[in-house]
């Protein structure tokens, strides 16, 4: 049933403001509120905690979807109901807009929000840019290193539209995602959006194989499933010219046609398999692809490029966006290191290549703070894009935490330098401890410059699972502490985090 006929007038909000004075110390989140013909719903803030308001003006047994307290003002009876993940439930089947959307070729922009609490400000940042938010971005790793449900993280997306009134639609990204496993997972918290994480099949080897090698390994690929042949393949990408819609050519010789396959051919019958098992367990789920090889050893090179996206193809696997592993440094929480005229040279025919096999998007992964590559895409102009950033807005939380509780923010840091060894294991950084000062001996007005710093930012971000767990030795309360002091200092949050965005989304337009 769609009851999308979501409203708001000018009476609607005098109305709101009117029952919010029944509430000691509460605050209205105005572009909230909404009406349809059951009553008037809206979000406000008392003290510390928020508490979506619904209406039971006319009917009552028409909002029994949503469970709270019932409160009696002077003319209206009311439902105090806290968000929890029945109330976002009840929310999304009562507002289209409150549920996540198909983004399919237009420029998007991912938000991972981490913490669960980012997405209002999120959608303040991106409103106007001409990119489609992503909220509800959160991979497997995420989801175990921060130990949150993937319904928790849709129901933040939900909160986070409602609150903004965000009405145009936003995807939700099930990301990194390696099994079917995890696309049950995803698929029952209601994401729209699969990124394809492949890299367990990528043969990183093929790259110092020799040719005799090589050749052996492409005999030996599974061609049935890949419904194919070796001699048909190899004839296909050697006789025909590989000409690019930017005038360009790939010539490939018979070793690369090789290379190519055997470092991804198991790569290609993974995603076909992953989106065929989609499509066929859940026919009505809505559901886009994108598949990232983005966390492989070496760059993914054009012609790779060019194998994956014409073998894709013809594999019938239609993508929405694709996540190249691009030439430079793409460390996490600081800018891209490398030469920006090859990354642009490179961008350039990956875009051309995109375009030729049906105009999917290229995706950045490892996007946070990487300033000086979104200028050279902005003045680039031309195919569509998708950014993924996550660490960024935890990073944004601390810089909030720096200002307002110093000596929470030093505990958090410390015990990040302490978990640094551990912790950086799975990711592509490079900060050096020696070059971080001492936290202790740093006047609590002198921390928050640690922000700015890439090594710091970097033990900060990789830190982030064992700060958010709640189940490492002597960070049990991080989180809720995190969470208090940022619930404190709403506003100051907030305008971190529109101020950041802003250097992400600026160099676009
Ligand atoms: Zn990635």
């Amino acid at each position: 049933m769609n009851r999308d006929n979501s409203r708001t007038d000018q009476e609607d909000i005098s109305k709101a403001f009117e029952i919010v004075k029944h509430f000691d110390e509460a605050v209205l989140y105005e572009k909230s509120v909404k009406s349809d013909n059951y009553g008037l719903y809206f979000l406000i803030r008392e003290r510390l905690n928020k508490y979506l308001i619904v209406t039971q003006e006319q009917q009552y047994s028409k909002n029994v979807e949503f469970s709270g307290r019932e409160v009696e003002t002077d003319s209206y009876s009311i439902l105090k109901c806290e968000l929890n993940s029945k109330n976002a439930a009840a929310l999304r089947s009562t507002f289209d807009f409150t549920k996540p959307v198909l983004i399919g070729k237009e420029n998007s922009y991912g938000f991972g929000d981490r913490l669960g609490n980012a997405g209002p400000a999120h959608l303040r940042a991106v409103r106007n840019t001409g990119f489609k938010p992503v909220l509800a971005q959160q991979s497997i790793r995420e989801l175990d290193r921060t130990n949150r449900t993937a319904q928790e993280v849709m129901d933040a997306a939900t909160w986070a539209v409602f609150q903004e009134g965000y009405t145009d639609g936003f995807g939700a990204d099930a990301d990194h995602l390696k099994t079917t496993d995890d696309i049950d997972r995803m698929v029952g918290a209601g994401f729209t959006m699969f990124t394809i994480d492949p890299s367990d099949y990528v043969v990183n080897d093929a790259q110092t194989m020799n040719k005799e090698k090589l050749e052996k390994a492409y005999y030996e690929l599974p061609w049935d499933d890949l419904k194919s042949e070796p001699m048909q393949l190899m004839d296909h990408y050697s006789a025909n010219e590989l000409s690019l819609p930017s005038g360009t050519s790939l010539e490939p010789d018979e070793e690369d046609i090789y290379r190519g396959m055997v470092k991804y051919g198991h790569v290609l019958n993974h995603a076909r398999k992953m989106t065929d098992y989609l499509n066929s367990t859940y026919p009505d789920h809505p559901a886009e692809f994108e598949l990232s090889v983005d966390e492989t050893d070496q760059p993914t090179t054009p012609f790779e490029h060019f194998l994956i996206g014409g073998e894709l193809n013809r594999l019938g696997v239609e993508l929405a966006s694709l996540a190249p592993r691009f030439y430079g440094e793409f460390e996490k929480g600081i800018d891209f290191k490398g030469d920006l005229d090859q990354f642009k040279k490179e961008y350039e025919q990956h875009l051309a290549i995109a375009e030729r096999f049906g105009g999917y998007k290229l995706s950045i992964h490892s996007g946070s703070d990487k300033f000086s590559v979104y200028n050279v895409i902005g003045s680039l102009n031309s195919g569509a894009v998708h950014v993924k950033t996550a660490g960024t807005s935890y990073l944004e939380a601390l810089r909030t935490i720096a200002q307002a509780k110093p000596k929470l923010f030093r505990d958090i840091l410390e015990f990040s330098l302490k978990r640094f060894e551990e912790d950086k294991k799975t990711y592509h950084i490079s900060a050096d401890l020696k070059k971080i000062p001492v936290p202790a001996r740093l006047k609590y007005e002198e921390l928050v410059y640690l922000l700015d710093d890439n090594h710091t930012r970097q033990v900060l971000h990789v830190a982030y699972g064992s700060v958010l767990s709640g189940s490492e030795p002597h960070a049990e309360n991080f989180k809720e502490e995190l969470m208090y002091t940022l619930q404190k200092n709403e506003k100051l949050y907030e305008n971190n985090l529109l101020e950041h965005f802003k250097k992400h989304l600026d160099p676009f337009n």
